[in-house]
């Protein structure tokens, strides 16, 4: 039997029109991926768009300036040169999730797709796939889909890799390795990243400073704000950050200012793992996020989410901040795989002593 990624490989070799999609939110792998693979196939001679439910954020703006314009475009649902694309394309792709509903509407068009006989193929690194792709290479063992695409292209002829393709794939290795830290990071993620950095002649540092280094003022306020509301629980095992609507509204940030905010409680020392509780104006945004041999995606899956084993998240809807919050709490003994006798003791203990608070609030006056 052929493996999955050299068919996948060959189904696209032999496309003319070609669809890609990613999820919700787009990070540095979902487009890194889509643009890597996007490129290369219209290098190849093929007519490629990835069509999104959402935009890019702005840490990621400068990466979008340097494509093509219409490579990547957000989808609209009411656009019939939008649905046509989907429906008439050769092949529709997905990249960097498996899941209907976190590809928003354009999941509803690409499973429409598939209902009506025509092929979806998948190439993800998250677990427990949904069933409905035509052909999946699912390769958990992947710390970015970033990796699978380099292996799809370097597969065919690493030379295929130019400057552009480099940088998309680096910046989707970079990004979901948290800079090559995270547990999935393994030796061929460094050997990829360094046959990227000979063949695309691009520096890590530029893209470094545009990735982190463009923070607003709001969202350092924000991070004052949040750093305010970390509690620790089970014994020092588990931290949590609450973010309410009127944190957000009192510190100016947007809501996508909250991206990488649960490494601040997961970088408590003794902390196993880190959740972070988002009001949005529609539900509850929950991060769950852990160190070592601590999978938390089946406690996401128990509020209707899902993920990787140190990285998962959930959206609760219809219930109120401060309820999800103590649910997801009280759910978490047999996750963060707490020591029997600290689980008695599940008392907040991270308090701020109020001469910490008063140090904090002085720190945030001077920042507003
Ligand atoms: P984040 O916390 O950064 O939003 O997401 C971390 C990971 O959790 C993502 O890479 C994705 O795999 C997964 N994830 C986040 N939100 C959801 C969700 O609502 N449902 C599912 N199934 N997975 C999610
Ligand atoms: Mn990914």
């Amino acid at each position: 039997m052929p493996d999955t990624l050299d068919s996948i490989r060959d189904r696209l070799l032999a496309a003319q029109r070609i669809v890609l999609t990613t999820h919700i939110r787009p990070d540095g792998d979902a487009l890194g991926s889509e643009i890597a693979l996007g490129r290369w196939l219209r290098g190849m001679g093929k007519a490629v768009y990835c069509l999104n439910a959402d935009p890019e954020p702005k840490p990621l703006r400068w990466l979008m300036d340097e494509q093509p314009k219409k490579l990547v475009r957000v989808y609209d649902p009411g656009a019939l040169s939008h649905a046509e694309l989907i429906a008439e394309a050769d092949l529709r792709v997905v990249v960097d999730t498996n899941a209907e509903h976190r590809m928003g509407d354009v999941g509803r068009a690409f499973r429409a797709a598939a209902d009506a006989g025509k092929p979806v193929l998948l190439l993800d690194h998250h677990p427990d796939a949904e069933t409905w792709f035509t052909e999946a290479h699912t390769d958990t063992g992947s710390a970015a889909t970033g990796e699978i695409i380099y292996d799809l292209i370097a597969g065919h002829d690493p030379s295929g890799i130019d400057r552009a393709i480099a940088t998309a794939l680096y910046v989707a290795i970079m990004t979901d390795t948290g800079s090559f830290r995270f547990g999935a990071t393994t030796p061929r993620t460094h050997a990829i990243i360094s046959d990227l950095l000979a063949r695309g002649d691009f520096r890590p540092e530029p893209i470094h400073i545009a990735l982190y280094d463009g923070k607003t003022h709001s969202a350092l306020r924000l991070l004052g704000l949040a750093l305010g509301t970390i509690r620790t629980h089970y014994g020092g095992r588990l931290a949590s950050m609450t973010i309410s609507q009127e944190t957000l509204r009192a510190s100016g940030a947007d809501f996508e200012e909250t991206e990488g905010l649960v490494q601040y409680p997961l970088s408590l020392e003794g902390v196993v793992s880190a959740v972070i509780f988002l009001e949005t104006l529609n539900g509850i945004k929950i991060s769950f996020r852990s160190k070592g041999d601590c999978p938390i995606n089946k406690w996401a899956g128990r509020f209707g989410g899902g993920g990787h084993p140190n990285a998962s998240g959930a959206y609760v809807t219809g219930k109120t901040l401060e309820h999800v919050r103590k649910e997801v709490l009280d759910a978490a003994p047999p996750h963060v795989a707490a020591p029997p006798e600290d689980l008695a003791d599940a008392d907040d203990n991270g308090e701020l002593s109020d001469e910490q608070r008063q140090l904090l609030m002085a720190f945030q006056g001077k920042l507003s």
